[in-house]
């Protein structure tokens, strides 16, 4: 499916981003491997070459300019271009609106949106000349819904889908689709292994599949919008989130 691509993930030390590094290599993608956590996305790198993947792992802050060079030049450098970038990589905080501070919001924002922002603008760079590229944001259901203690998170990922809009529209036409995956409540360290067991229950009440998504249900969605096959989709948002988004008044149990 993503053989002879290269694909860069940012945020690839653990969780999501880790799920999407082994899947677009178990479908055939070299993947440069980054993470603010250097160690972290050596050892996924290392693991996906153990398994006989191709794969490299940096240490990349999305939030500096110079960093973000660096990533598209990796890709370019180890396995000789760029076709995919996933901006993966995202902070959160949930502190209610008169509790946020300044700092909250520019730190969020800094590395949520600035920083895909600055990735993008990297690989698109290197996309133009060959007329083709992808690039898939991990946005969120907090930024299409107004959720408690969401006012720096949500307006990050709002941010980041408005900003696919309008890449999408300034550069289709110029080979390069882009697109978000929203995953609602995904089984990972960051979204739920912090949720008490009021939560829990509240999510497995609220989401009409009755369950948690996995990490690799997000990364199926990131693969296939990677891929040849998705070459008419580019400015939307697919949300990954068993129905959650859809669901109305569900007081009818089984
Ligand atoms: P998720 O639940 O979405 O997987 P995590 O917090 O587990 O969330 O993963 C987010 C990843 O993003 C972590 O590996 C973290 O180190 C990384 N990250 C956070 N900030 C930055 C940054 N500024 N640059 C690059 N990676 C970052």
């Amino acid at each position: 499916m993503l053989n002879n691509k290269v694909a860069t993930v940012t945020g690839a030390g653990r969780g999501m981003g880790e799920a999407i590094a082994r899947t677009l290599s178990a479908k055939g993608a070299a993947v440069v491997v980054s993470d603010i956590d250097g160690a972290t996305a050596e050892t996924v790198a290392a693991s996906i070459r153990d398994g006989g993947g191709k794969a490299v792992g940096i240490r990349i802050d999305v939030s500096s300019e110079d960093d973000a060079a660096r990533l598209a030049e990796t890709a370019v450098q180890e396995f000789g271009g760029l076709d995919i970038l996933v901006n993966n990589a995202g902070i959160s905080t949930t502190k209610l609106f008169l509790e946020t501070t300044k700092q909250d919001m520019e730190r969020i924002i800094g590395v949520n949106l600035i920083g895909a922002f600055l990735c993008a603008q990297a690989a698109v760079r290197h996309m133009l000349p060959n007329g083709s590229g992808r690039i898939i944001n991990i946005a969120s259901l907090s930024g299409q819904r107004g959720g408690i203690g969401r006012s720096a998170y949500g307006s990050s990922k709002a941010g980041l889908e408005l900003l696919t809009k309008v890449m999408s529209v300034e550069l289709a036409a110029k080979g390069v689709l882009v697109n978000n995956v929203a995953p609602g409540a995904i089984a990972t360290q960051m979204a739920v292994e912090q949720h008490d067991a009021k939560t829990r229950e509240a999510y497995h009440y609220l989401i009409p599949q009755r369950r948690y998504g996995t990490p690799e249900e997000v990364a199926f969605m990131v693969a296939f919008l990677a891929s040849d096959e998705a070459s008419h989709v580019s400015g939307t948002t697919v949300n990954v989130d068993g129905g959650f988004l859809s669901a109305g008044l569900m007081f009818e149990r089984e």
